[in-house]
């Protein structure tokens, strides 16, 4: 038995086994290896077993999504016989005497380089799909298939950082627990965790090697402890914590279908954040009043190319359909920073936090955002649609997103497509868009502030920096001087504030948020009732 002390991120408590997830730097090293010959055979063979999942994967997507998507498949079966690439690392293995999934690794990060650094733009996606070919190719080789994302059983996921790309691409009904060496609670790793209701750990000083897939183990997402290989005695006390656990729940059931009212007769909104589809489910269990955050971006996440206007239509659509009447928010992507996309092709950037992110990729690149948007106003006419743009910081970017939304509406009604006008608000996650908040009130239906980015911008604390999590204080009188601000300027000209940053949840401050006038907390949907229970109190 063994324990270990980290972050809670989300205080649950999870018994099960152990999925060990390494990521690629850790899994290639270089070696020096005596018979080159040897590997150079383990390449061949690699090469052959990954045809046949790219053909098995071919077969299967042709079924379920049709002959064109599937072609992605033959592609890369194409690309595995490609002779430049086999034979640049047949070179390596030769000349430097280094392992097979070091020689596939690196020359996959050459070509892949040299396809992003190409002027066609189609040239340039194709980088992804090399990084792709050739990190199954280095699980082919090193015969580490298993350690992929898709495990069997409901399972302890242990790592030494997630991304969003990764954490999104898992299926969550197997998911019992997360635990990381690395990870800042502010990154979205740790929001998707508090979003799907999983306990989770991060900055646990494991060393992974000595950590097992298969392995039992208990997490503590209360105490902030793991223990592998638990006797008796702590798997019995976490049981008896999960059954009070529930019970706990079960009480705050009872307020479901109440009203989110003070004692003194203030209403204020809850709505439920998302990230996908899957996740209207706890928004509905939850009893959440809408949706006031579906971070749009994840639909791009995890995956080798952009989604169509009609994937993400069909997505919004099913998304509004099943919330009704219900109020959804829909926030246009914010793919950048923590949130990579390869095939978006972003370049590596000193500063990704404050750099090509958001609202900004729409404006630069205004056919990304022109899909959405269609799929967005295509979306209107089935259920109570609102559409929010992430990182404003000025009257002149909201200007400008409305005659690319203009164009768009042209086009629909030469096309004959019905839409109706949704309301449009903005996020209020920069300082700069604090300070002009008066001016772009008269401009928009709705603020909803983003704590996390805004507490970020103004306290200058990267939120993916681990270090800096005891500096990161959202409750510093200037963030909340900000919030107040921000919810004055909104009703000085009629409109609604909101926030749907992780500070909407904090139960310390919701008096001070009814306090200061705000009109709706977005929050993880199974926050929902803990805050109705909270604002019920509020005299
Ligand atoms: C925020 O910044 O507070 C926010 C809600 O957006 P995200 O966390 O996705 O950046
Ligand atoms: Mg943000």
């Amino acid at each position: 038995m063994v324990k270990f002390y980290g972050k809670p991120v989300y205080k649950g408590i999870a018994v099960g086994p152990v999925v060990v997830l390494k990521n690629e730097d850790q899994k290639v090293k270089r070696r020096k290896v005596d018979r080159p010959e040897e590997e150079v055979a383990k390449v061949e063979q690699g090469v052959k077993t990954a045809q046949e999942q790219l053909q098995a994967l071919y077969e299967k997507a042709v079924v379920e999504v049709g002959e064109a998507s599937a072609a992605i498949f033959e592609v890369h079966q194409m690309m595995l016989e490609d002779e430049d690439y086999l034979d640049a690392i047949y070179n390596m293995i030769r000349a430097e005497q280094v392992n097979a999934e070091y020689a596939v690794a690196v020359t996959g990060d050459n070509f892949s380089e040299m396809f992003a650094g190409m002027d066609d733009d189609y040239m340039k996606a194709r980088s992804a799909d090399v990084k792709d070919i050739s990190n199954r190719l280095v699980q082919c080789v090193s015969g580490n298939q298993d350690a992929g994302l898709n495990f069997k059983e409901p399972s302890i996921i242990v790592a030494d950082d997630l991304s969003p790309s990764e954490t999104v691409q898992m299926d969550k009904k197997k998911i019992l627990a997360f635990v990381t060496v690395h990870g800042s609670a502010n990154s979205h790793t740790s929001i998707l965790a508090r979003m799907m209701n999983i306990p989770a750990l991060i900055g646990v000083p494991l060393d992974l090697d000595k950590i097992q897939s298969g392995m039992k183990a208990v997490v503590d997402g209360v105490q902030g402890e793991v223990v592998f290989e638990p006797n008796e005695f702590v798997c019995e006390e976490a049981e008896r914590k999960i059954k009070k656990e529930q019970e706990k729940l079960q009480l705050l059931q009872e307020l479901r279908g109440k009203e989110n009212v003070t004692l003194s007769g203030r209403q204020v909104n809850v709505f439920a954040n998302i990230g996908g589809i899957g996740d209207v489910g706890y928004a509905l269990e939850n009893d959440a009043g809408g949706v006031g955050l579906f971070r749009s971006e994840f639909l791009y996440l995890g995956r080798d190319n952009f989604p169509s206007e009609e994937e993400q239509f069909q997505a919004y659509r099913q998304v509004l359909q099943t919330m009704g009447e219900k109020k959804v928010i829909i926030r246009t992507l914010d793919i950048g920073a923590d949130k990579q996309v390869d095939y978006f092709n972003l370049g590596k950037e000193d500063n990704p936090a404050m750099g090509y992110r958001a609202i900004r990729i729409c404006l630069k690149q205004p056919d990304i955002f022109k899909t959405q948007l269609r799929a967005l106003f295509r979306a209107t006419v089935y259920g109570n649609l609102s559409i929010m743009y992430p990182m404003i910081t000025s009257t002149e970017e909201v200007e400008k997103i409305y005659a690319i939304v203009e164009e768009v509406k042209e086009e629909l009604r030469k096309e004959q497509i019905t839409f109706k006008d949704p309301e449009q608000g903005i996020m209020i996650e920069t300082p700069a868009a604090v300070m002009v908040s008066d001016k772009l009130a008269q401009m928009v239906d709705f603020f909803s502030v983003g704590t996390n980015d805004l507490t970020q911008y103004t306290l200058a604390i990267d939120r993916q920096n681990e270090k800096l999590d005891d500096f990161y204080n959202p409750h510093h009188e200037a963030i909340l001087a900000m919030i107040q601000m921000i919810t004055d300027n909104a009703h000085k000209h009629g409109k609604w504030a909101g926030i749907c940053g992780e500070l909407g949840a904090d139960l310390e401050l919701t008096e001070t948020f009814v306090k200061m006038g705000i009109d709706e907390l977005s929050v993880s949907p199974s926050m929902v009732l803990p805050l109705r229970k909270r604002i019920r109190e509020i005299s």
